[in-house]
Protein backbone atom coordinates (compact mmCIF):
# COMPACT_ATOMS: atom_id res chain seq x y z
CA UNK A 1 0.00 0.00 0.00
CA UNK A 2 0.64 3.93 -0.73
CA UNK A 3 1.66 5.39 2.69
CA UNK A 4 3.62 8.67 3.11
CA UNK A 5 6.26 6.33 5.41
CA UNK A 6 7.69 3.89 3.09
CA UNK A 7 7.42 0.48 4.64
CA UNK A 8 10.19 -1.88 4.48
CA UNK A 9 10.44 -4.01 1.56
CA UNK A 10 10.09 -7.43 3.61
CA UNK A 11 6.58 -5.90 5.30
CA UNK A 12 4.83 -4.37 2.36
CA UNK A 13 2.98 -7.57 2.25
CA UNK A 14 1.95 -7.21 5.61
CA UNK A 15 0.36 -4.65 5.45
CA UNK A 16 -2.91 -3.77 3.17
CA UNK A 17 -5.21 -0.88 2.63
CA UNK A 18 -8.89 -2.25 1.96
CA UNK A 19 -10.43 -1.23 -1.62
CA UNK A 20 -6.59 -0.70 -2.97
CA UNK A 21 -5.77 -4.00 -5.44
CA UNK A 22 -6.43 -7.59 -4.23
CA UNK A 23 -6.43 -8.77 -0.58
CA UNK A 24 -3.56 -11.47 -0.25
CA UNK A 25 -2.11 -10.34 3.01
CA UNK A 26 1.10 -12.33 4.33
CA UNK A 27 0.91 -13.73 7.72
CA UNK A 28 1.88 -16.74 10.09
CA UNK A 29 5.45 -15.65 9.14
CA UNK A 30 8.75 -15.02 11.19
CA UNK A 31 9.13 -11.28 12.05
CA UNK A 32 11.05 -9.51 9.70
CA UNK A 33 14.25 -8.62 11.77
CA UNK A 34 15.25 -4.93 12.46
CA UNK A 35 11.09 -4.55 12.04
CA UNK A 36 10.77 -4.05 15.61
CA UNK A 37 7.69 -6.62 15.97
CA UNK A 38 5.62 -6.67 18.66
CA UNK A 39 5.49 -9.62 19.81
CA UNK A 40 7.14 -11.66 22.37
CA UNK A 41 9.21 -14.98 23.01
CA UNK A 42 7.75 -17.93 23.11
CA UNK A 43 8.59 -18.04 26.85
CA UNK A 44 6.64 -14.86 27.58
CA UNK A 45 3.83 -17.15 25.32
CA UNK A 46 4.01 -19.90 27.43
CA UNK A 47 4.04 -17.95 30.42
CA UNK A 48 0.79 -16.08 29.62
CA UNK A 49 -0.89 -19.41 29.82
CA UNK A 50 -0.22 -20.69 32.59
CA UNK A 51 0.63 -17.64 35.04
CA UNK A 52 -3.42 -17.72 36.17
CA UNK A 53 -3.11 -21.51 37.23
CA UNK A 54 -3.12 -19.56 41.18
CA UNK A 55 -2.26 -22.84 42.88
CA UNK A 56 1.17 -24.06 41.15
CA UNK A 57 4.45 -22.72 41.62
CA UNK A 58 6.09 -21.09 38.56
CA UNK A 59 9.47 -21.59 38.46
CA UNK A 60 11.27 -20.10 35.60
CA UNK A 61 14.84 -21.84 34.86
CA UNK A 62 17.21 -19.26 33.33
CA UNK A 63 18.65 -15.72 34.04
CA UNK A 64 17.20 -13.48 35.95
CA UNK A 65 15.72 -11.09 32.94
CA UNK A 66 13.70 -13.40 32.11
CA UNK A 67 11.72 -13.63 35.18
CA UNK A 68 11.44 -9.84 36.46
CA UNK A 69 10.41 -9.64 32.42
CA UNK A 70 7.34 -11.81 33.24
CA UNK A 71 6.71 -11.34 37.34
CA UNK A 72 3.28 -10.48 37.67
CA UNK A 73 2.39 -10.51 33.51
CA UNK A 74 -1.12 -10.02 33.52
CA UNK A 75 -4.03 -9.27 36.27
CA UNK A 76 -5.27 -12.72 36.43
CA UNK A 77 -7.33 -12.63 39.48
CA UNK A 78 -7.84 -15.42 42.08
CA UNK A 79 -10.67 -15.98 44.27
CA UNK A 80 -8.29 -17.98 46.71
CA UNK A 81 -4.46 -18.71 46.83
CA UNK A 82 -2.15 -16.40 45.23
CA UNK A 83 0.99 -18.69 44.38
CA UNK A 84 0.75 -17.66 40.74
CA UNK A 85 2.21 -13.97 42.00
CA UNK A 86 5.50 -14.95 43.64
CA UNK A 87 8.00 -15.34 40.74
CA UNK A 88 10.49 -17.78 41.19
CA UNK A 89 13.83 -18.17 39.12
CA UNK A 90 16.81 -20.40 39.41
CA UNK A 91 18.67 -17.54 38.47
CA UNK A 92 21.41 -18.69 36.27
CA UNK A 93 25.24 -16.85 36.77
CA UNK A 94 28.18 -17.37 34.14
CA UNK A 95 29.14 -20.67 36.57
CA UNK A 96 25.81 -22.49 36.05
CA UNK A 97 26.00 -21.73 31.80
CA UNK A 98 29.60 -23.17 31.92
CA UNK A 99 28.63 -26.94 34.51
CA UNK A 100 25.21 -26.50 33.42
CA UNK A 101 21.93 -25.85 35.41
CA UNK A 102 20.43 -29.28 36.30
CA UNK A 103 21.55 -29.56 39.69
CA UNK A 104 20.58 -25.87 40.63
CA UNK A 105 17.48 -26.44 39.27
CA UNK A 106 17.07 -29.56 41.19
CA UNK A 107 18.25 -27.63 44.51
CA UNK A 108 15.21 -24.88 43.65
CA UNK A 109 12.54 -27.55 43.57
CA UNK A 110 13.73 -29.58 46.72
CA UNK A 111 13.82 -25.81 48.49
CA UNK A 112 10.37 -24.38 47.21
CA UNK A 113 7.97 -27.41 47.08
CA UNK A 114 8.10 -28.13 51.09
CA UNK A 115 8.29 -24.24 51.83
CA UNK A 116 5.47 -23.11 49.17
CA UNK A 117 2.74 -26.58 49.31
CA UNK A 118 2.02 -26.04 45.64
CA UNK A 119 -0.33 -28.32 43.91
CA UNK A 120 2.04 -28.56 40.90
CA UNK A 121 4.80 -26.83 39.59
CA UNK A 122 5.55 -25.43 35.89
CA UNK A 123 9.46 -25.53 35.17
CA UNK A 124 9.98 -22.82 32.12
CA UNK A 125 13.29 -23.46 30.23
CA UNK A 126 14.31 -20.17 29.02
CA UNK A 127 16.79 -19.36 26.06
CA UNK A 128 20.32 -20.02 28.35
CA UNK A 129 18.88 -23.48 29.15
CA UNK A 130 18.52 -24.29 25.26
CA UNK A 131 21.72 -23.40 24.56
CA UNK A 132 23.13 -25.03 27.35
CA UNK A 133 20.86 -28.03 27.01
CA UNK A 134 20.03 -28.59 30.31
CA UNK A 135 17.85 -31.79 30.75
CA UNK A 136 15.06 -30.41 32.06
CA UNK A 137 12.53 -33.15 31.43
CA UNK A 138 14.75 -35.20 33.79
CA UNK A 139 15.41 -33.02 36.44
CA UNK A 140 11.74 -32.82 36.52
CA UNK A 141 10.70 -36.56 35.93
CA UNK A 142 12.96 -37.03 39.03
CA UNK A 143 11.25 -34.35 41.14
CA UNK A 144 7.55 -35.38 40.34
CA UNK A 145 8.89 -39.08 42.14
CA UNK A 146 11.02 -37.17 45.03
CA UNK A 147 8.16 -34.68 45.98
CA UNK A 148 5.45 -36.36 45.07
CA UNK A 149 3.36 -33.57 42.73
CA UNK A 150 3.64 -33.08 39.21
CA UNK A 151 6.62 -31.11 38.25
CA UNK A 152 5.74 -30.45 34.59
CA UNK A 153 8.72 -29.24 32.10
CA UNK A 154 7.58 -26.07 29.81
CA UNK A 155 10.05 -26.07 27.10
CA UNK A 156 9.60 -22.90 26.08
CA UNK A 157 13.08 -21.72 24.78
CA UNK A 158 12.63 -18.39 23.73
CA UNK A 159 14.42 -18.23 20.67
CA UNK A 160 12.52 -21.35 19.46
CA UNK A 161 9.86 -20.02 17.55
CA UNK A 162 7.32 -16.64 18.20
CA UNK A 163 4.69 -16.25 21.08
CA UNK A 164 2.24 -18.83 19.19
CA UNK A 165 4.51 -21.41 19.58
CA UNK A 166 4.50 -20.96 23.26
CA UNK A 167 1.21 -21.24 23.74
CA UNK A 168 0.98 -24.63 22.09
CA UNK A 169 3.97 -25.78 24.86
CA UNK A 170 1.81 -24.24 27.52
CA UNK A 171 -0.64 -26.52 26.30
CA UNK A 172 1.14 -29.44 26.05
CA UNK A 173 2.21 -28.72 29.78
CA UNK A 174 -1.58 -28.29 30.32
CA UNK A 175 -2.11 -31.93 29.38
CA UNK A 176 -0.02 -33.56 31.37
CA UNK A 177 -2.32 -32.58 34.04
CA UNK A 178 -5.77 -33.52 32.26
CA UNK A 179 -7.12 -36.95 32.54
CA UNK A 180 -5.07 -37.60 35.62
CA UNK A 181 -8.73 -37.60 38.06
CA UNK A 182 -11.27 -40.14 37.28
CA UNK A 183 -13.07 -39.94 40.50
CA UNK A 184 -15.06 -36.51 41.28
CA UNK A 185 -18.32 -36.65 39.72
CA UNK A 186 -18.88 -34.54 36.57
CA UNK A 187 -22.84 -33.27 35.56
CA UNK A 188 -23.92 -34.73 31.73
CA UNK A 189 -24.44 -30.76 31.66
CA UNK A 190 -20.75 -29.30 31.68
CA UNK A 191 -18.01 -27.26 30.03
CA UNK A 192 -15.03 -26.10 29.86
CA UNK A 193 -13.83 -22.67 29.66
CA UNK A 194 -11.06 -22.36 27.81
CA UNK A 195 -8.69 -19.12 26.66
CA UNK A 196 -10.17 -17.02 29.53
CA UNK A 197 -7.44 -16.01 32.18
CA UNK A 198 -9.06 -13.87 34.28
CA UNK A 199 -7.34 -10.28 33.74
CA UNK A 200 -9.76 -8.41 35.59
CA UNK A 201 -13.00 -10.66 37.31
CA UNK A 202 -13.99 -11.82 33.22
CA UNK A 203 -14.28 -15.45 34.06
CA UNK A 204 -16.54 -14.75 37.28
CA UNK A 205 -18.80 -12.90 35.41
CA UNK A 206 -18.88 -15.37 32.31
CA UNK A 207 -18.85 -19.08 34.76
CA UNK A 208 -21.92 -16.68 36.53
CA UNK A 209 -24.02 -16.77 33.36
CA UNK A 210 -23.26 -20.71 32.91
CA UNK A 211 -24.63 -21.21 36.26
CA UNK A 212 -28.00 -19.22 35.86
CA UNK A 213 -28.56 -21.53 32.53
CA UNK A 214 -27.57 -24.83 34.23
CA UNK A 215 -24.56 -25.65 33.02
CA UNK A 216 -21.23 -26.83 35.46
CA UNK A 217 -18.25 -25.34 34.64
CA UNK A 218 -15.75 -27.93 35.36
CA UNK A 219 -12.60 -25.99 34.74
CA UNK A 220 -11.76 -22.62 33.34
CA UNK A 221 -8.15 -22.66 31.74
CA UNK A 222 -6.33 -20.98 32.80
CA UNK A 223 -8.17 -18.07 34.56
CA UNK A 224 -8.39 -18.37 38.28
CA UNK A 225 -7.38 -22.09 37.78
CA UNK A 226 -6.93 -25.11 39.85
CA UNK A 227 -4.66 -28.09 39.21
CA UNK A 228 -7.21 -30.14 40.77
CA UNK A 229 -10.65 -28.47 38.62
CA UNK A 230 -7.68 -29.01 35.58
CA UNK A 231 -7.24 -32.87 36.09
CA UNK A 232 -10.82 -33.72 35.91
CA UNK A 233 -11.31 -30.90 32.94
CA UNK A 234 -11.47 -34.13 30.65
CA UNK A 235 -15.03 -35.12 32.07
CA UNK A 236 -16.78 -32.18 30.95
CA UNK A 237 -19.27 -32.56 27.76
CA UNK A 238 -17.89 -29.61 26.22
CA UNK A 239 -15.35 -27.53 25.69
CA UNK A 240 -15.80 -23.61 24.95
CA UNK A 241 -12.67 -21.90 23.63
CA UNK A 242 -12.33 -18.16 23.98
CA UNK A 243 -8.65 -16.19 22.50
CA UNK A 244 -8.73 -19.10 20.45
CA UNK A 245 -5.21 -18.59 19.02
CA UNK A 246 -4.10 -20.36 22.70
CA UNK A 247 -5.93 -23.12 23.98
CA UNK A 248 -7.54 -24.38 20.36
CA UNK A 249 -4.24 -26.80 20.87
CA UNK A 250 -5.50 -28.22 24.06
CA UNK A 251 -8.87 -28.22 22.45
CA UNK A 252 -7.82 -30.65 19.65
CA UNK A 253 -5.84 -32.46 22.06
CA UNK A 254 -8.54 -32.88 24.33
CA UNK A 255 -10.82 -33.82 21.35
CA UNK A 256 -8.47 -36.69 19.84
CA UNK A 257 -8.11 -38.30 23.33
CA UNK A 258 -10.94 -37.85 24.90
CA UNK A 259 -13.64 -37.38 22.48
CA UNK A 260 -14.95 -33.73 23.70
CA UNK A 261 -16.03 -31.72 21.01
CA UNK A 262 -15.08 -27.88 21.32
CA UNK A 263 -16.74 -24.64 19.99
CA UNK A 264 -15.14 -21.14 19.58
CA UNK A 265 -16.71 -18.13 21.00
CA UNK A 266 -16.11 -14.92 22.38
CA UNK A 267 -17.41 -12.94 25.03
CA UNK A 268 -16.69 -9.51 24.23
CA UNK A 269 -19.95 -7.45 22.91
CA UNK A 270 -23.82 -7.74 22.63
CA UNK A 271 -23.75 -9.91 19.94
CA UNK A 272 -21.11 -12.60 20.52
CA UNK A 273 -21.73 -12.86 24.23
CA UNK A 274 -25.50 -13.58 23.34
CA UNK A 275 -24.35 -16.09 20.65
CA UNK A 276 -21.75 -17.55 23.09
CA UNK A 277 -24.24 -18.41 25.34
CA UNK A 278 -27.06 -19.78 22.80
CA UNK A 279 -24.36 -21.93 21.03
CA UNK A 280 -23.79 -23.55 24.61
CA UNK A 281 -27.40 -23.78 25.17
CA UNK A 282 -28.02 -25.28 21.94
CA UNK A 283 -25.40 -28.24 22.50
CA UNK A 284 -27.42 -29.18 25.03
CA UNK A 285 -30.49 -28.40 23.98
CA UNK A 286 -31.52 -32.32 23.62
CA UNK A 287 -29.87 -33.43 26.92
CA UNK A 288 -31.99 -30.39 28.56
CA UNK A 289 -34.36 -28.23 26.88
CA UNK A 290 -34.52 -26.07 30.02
CA UNK A 291 -31.15 -24.60 29.22
CA UNK A 292 -32.19 -22.75 26.79
CA UNK A 293 -35.28 -21.70 27.68
CA UNK A 294 -33.12 -20.18 30.86
CA UNK A 295 -30.47 -18.88 28.72
CA UNK A 296 -32.84 -16.71 26.50
CA UNK A 297 -34.36 -15.64 29.72
CA UNK A 298 -30.88 -14.10 31.06
CA UNK A 299 -29.88 -12.60 27.78
CA UNK A 300 -33.42 -10.61 27.48
CA UNK A 301 -32.55 -9.41 30.41
CA UNK A 302 -29.08 -8.06 30.68
CA UNK A 303 -28.89 -6.85 27.19
CA UNK A 304 -32.58 -4.98 28.55
CA UNK A 305 -30.77 -3.69 31.45
CA UNK A 306 -27.55 -1.90 29.38
CA UNK A 307 -28.94 -1.47 25.80
CA UNK A 308 -30.67 2.08 27.16
CA UNK A 309 -26.86 2.86 28.42
CA UNK A 310 -24.68 1.25 25.46
CA UNK A 311 -27.15 3.71 23.38
CA UNK A 312 -26.47 7.23 25.35
CA UNK A 313 -22.74 6.29 24.43
CA UNK A 314 -22.91 5.56 21.03
CA UNK A 315 -24.70 9.80 21.04
CA UNK A 316 -21.40 10.72 21.91
CA UNK A 317 -18.88 8.66 20.30
CA UNK A 318 -21.06 8.38 16.93
CA UNK A 319 -18.31 9.36 14.14
CA UNK A 320 -14.84 8.81 15.96
CA UNK A 321 -12.33 6.74 14.79
CA UNK A 322 -10.70 4.17 16.34
CA UNK A 323 -7.35 1.83 15.80
CA UNK A 324 -7.05 -1.75 16.99
CA UNK A 325 -4.04 -3.95 17.43
CA UNK A 326 -4.27 -6.61 19.76
CA UNK A 327 -2.67 -10.23 20.22
CA UNK A 328 -5.07 -12.83 18.33
CA UNK A 329 -6.70 -11.94 15.42
CA UNK A 330 -10.12 -13.40 17.23
CA UNK A 331 -10.69 -10.95 19.29
CA UNK A 332 -10.64 -8.20 16.59
CA UNK A 333 -13.73 -9.41 15.74
CA UNK A 334 -15.60 -8.72 18.65
CA UNK A 335 -13.62 -5.37 18.99
CA UNK A 336 -14.91 -4.51 15.09
CA UNK A 337 -18.60 -5.27 16.08
CA UNK A 338 -18.86 -3.39 19.09
CA UNK A 339 -17.13 -0.52 17.90
CA UNK A 340 -19.79 -0.65 15.21
CA UNK A 341 -22.71 -0.52 17.83
CA UNK A 342 -20.91 2.36 19.29
CA UNK A 343 -20.75 4.34 15.86
CA UNK A 344 -16.86 4.36 15.62
CA UNK A 345 -15.12 3.61 12.77
CA UNK A 346 -12.15 1.06 12.37
CA UNK A 347 -9.62 2.89 10.24
CA UNK A 348 -6.51 0.37 10.98
CA UNK A 349 -7.00 -3.29 12.98
CA UNK A 350 -4.34 -5.47 12.91
CA UNK A 351 -3.24 -8.50 15.21
CA UNK A 352 0.35 -10.32 16.24
CA UNK A 353 -0.52 -13.76 15.53
CA UNK A 354 -3.52 -14.01 12.98
CA UNK A 355 -3.49 -16.49 10.03
CA UNK A 356 -4.59 -16.43 6.72
CA UNK A 357 -8.33 -17.35 7.76
CA UNK A 358 -8.90 -15.04 10.19
CA UNK A 359 -7.57 -12.13 7.98
CA UNK A 360 -9.88 -13.31 5.20
CA UNK A 361 -12.85 -12.68 7.41
CA UNK A 362 -11.37 -9.79 9.25
CA UNK A 363 -11.44 -8.35 5.82
CA UNK A 364 -14.76 -9.16 5.02
CA UNK A 365 -15.53 -7.27 7.81
CA UNK A 366 -14.12 -4.13 7.37
CA UNK A 367 -15.07 -1.11 5.92
CA UNK A 368 -12.87 0.19 2.05
CA UNK A 369 -10.19 2.72 4.03
CA UNK A 370 -9.44 0.36 6.39
CA UNK A 371 -5.75 -0.52 6.98
CA UNK A 372 -5.01 -3.63 8.14
CA UNK A 373 -1.40 -5.01 9.46
CA UNK A 374 0.07 -8.44 10.69
CA UNK A 375 2.94 -8.53 13.27
CA UNK A 376 2.78 -4.64 12.73
CA UNK A 377 5.50 -1.91 14.41
CA UNK A 378 5.24 1.18 16.79
CA UNK A 379 7.03 2.88 13.98
CA UNK A 380 3.85 1.58 11.10
CA UNK A 381 1.11 2.25 13.38
CA UNK A 382 2.03 5.42 14.48
CA UNK A 383 2.28 6.39 10.90
CA UNK A 384 -1.50 4.70 10.25
CA UNK A 385 -2.55 6.80 13.36
CA UNK A 386 -1.42 9.89 11.97
CA UNK A 387 -2.73 9.16 8.56
CA UNK A 388 -6.41 7.90 8.92
CA UNK A 389 -6.76 10.82 11.98
CA UNK A 390 -7.21 8.05 15.04
CA UNK A 391 -9.38 9.09 18.21
CA UNK A 392 -8.38 6.45 19.69
CA UNK A 393 -6.07 3.28 20.11
CA UNK A 394 -6.78 -0.02 21.06
CA UNK A 395 -4.48 -2.78 22.07
CA UNK A 396 -2.02 -3.61 24.84
CA UNK A 397 1.02 -2.47 27.07
CA UNK A 398 3.03 -1.88 24.06
CA UNK A 399 0.82 0.17 22.22
CA UNK A 400 -0.37 2.67 25.60
CA UNK A 401 2.86 4.67 25.52
CA UNK A 402 2.55 5.09 21.60
CA UNK A 403 -0.97 6.04 21.72
CA UNK A 404 -0.25 9.07 24.47
CA UNK A 405 2.56 10.15 22.83
CA UNK A 406 0.44 10.66 19.41
CA UNK A 407 -2.40 12.60 21.59
CA UNK A 408 -5.09 10.26 21.45
CA UNK A 409 -7.37 8.28 23.23
CA UNK A 410 -6.19 4.46 24.53
CA UNK A 411 -8.38 1.73 26.07
CA UNK A 412 -6.25 -1.31 27.42
CA UNK A 413 -7.86 -4.82 25.85
CA UNK A 414 -4.99 -6.80 27.18
CA UNK A 415 -2.57 -7.83 30.16
CA UNK A 416 -3.20 -4.96 32.09
CA UNK A 417 -6.76 -3.72 32.36
CA UNK A 418 -8.24 -3.26 35.78
CA UNK A 419 -11.69 -3.56 34.34
CA UNK A 420 -13.75 -6.79 33.20
CA UNK A 421 -14.23 -6.36 29.65
CA UNK A 422 -16.29 -9.57 28.92
CA UNK A 423 -19.94 -10.54 29.16
CA UNK A 424 -22.80 -7.81 28.95
CA UNK A 425 -21.66 -5.74 31.89
CA UNK A 426 -17.89 -6.01 30.14
CA UNK A 427 -19.38 -4.51 26.82
CA UNK A 428 -20.79 -1.78 29.01
CA UNK A 429 -17.65 -0.59 30.94
CA UNK A 430 -15.68 -1.01 27.11
CA UNK A 431 -18.55 1.35 25.70
CA UNK A 432 -17.55 3.90 29.10
CA UNK A 433 -13.48 3.57 28.61
CA UNK A 434 -14.00 4.05 25.71
CA UNK A 435 -15.86 7.42 25.66
CA UNK A 436 -13.87 8.99 28.63
CA UNK A 437 -10.67 7.82 26.93
CA UNK A 438 -11.70 9.18 23.75
CA UNK A 439 -13.45 12.11 24.80
CA UNK A 440 -11.30 13.27 27.80
CA UNK A 441 -10.66 17.29 27.12
CA UNK A 442 -6.84 16.51 27.83
CA UNK A 443 -6.32 15.69 24.16
CA UNK A 444 -7.37 19.40 23.66
CA UNK A 445 -3.33 20.04 24.69
CA UNK A 446 -1.34 17.54 21.99
CA UNK A 447 -0.17 20.04 19.80
CA UNK A 448 -0.92 17.62 16.88
CA UNK A 449 -4.96 17.23 17.13
CA UNK A 450 -5.61 20.85 18.83
CA UNK A 451 -7.04 22.40 16.28
CA UNK A 452 -9.48 19.21 15.82
CA UNK A 453 -10.02 19.29 19.53
CA UNK A 454 -10.79 22.84 20.40
CA UNK A 455 -14.07 23.23 22.06
CA UNK A 456 -16.53 26.29 21.03
CA UNK A 457 -15.35 29.66 22.36
CA UNK A 458 -11.88 28.36 23.09
CA UNK A 459 -8.06 29.44 22.68
CA UNK A 460 -5.75 26.64 22.27
CA UNK A 461 -2.50 29.14 22.33
S1 LIG B 1 13.47 -16.58 27.12
FE1 LIG B 1 15.00 -15.59 25.83
S2 LIG B 1 13.90 -14.09 24.58
FE2 LIG B 1 12.54 -14.72 26.28
S3 LIG B 1 12.87 -13.21 27.90
FE3 LIG B 1 14.30 -14.89 28.31
S4 LIG B 1 16.21 -14.33 27.23
FE4 LIG B 1 14.58 -13.01 26.43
Amino acid sequence: MTTAMPLLKEREKQVYEKGKGEFNLKCDAKSTAGAVSQRACVFCGSRVVLYPVADAMHLVHGSIGCASYTWDIRGSVSSGPELHRLCFSTDLREHDVIHGGEKKLARSLRELVPLHKPRAVFVYSTCIVGVIGDDVEAVCRKATEDLGIPVIPVQSEGFNGTKKDGYKVACKALATLVGTDNETPVSDISINILGEFNLAGEAWVIEDYYKRMGVEVVSILTGDGRVDKIRKSHRAALNVVQCSGSLTYLAEEMKEKYGIPYIRVSYFGIEDVSKALYDVAGFFQEKNPEVMERTMELVREEVGRIQPQMAQYREKLEGKKAAIYVGGAFKTFSLLKILRTLGVDVVMVGSQTGNKKDYELLESMCDPGTVIVDDSNPMEMSQFVIEKDADLFIGGVKERPMAFKLGVGFCDHNHERKTALAGFEGTLNFAKEVSASALSPVWRFSPRRAGKLRFEGENNE
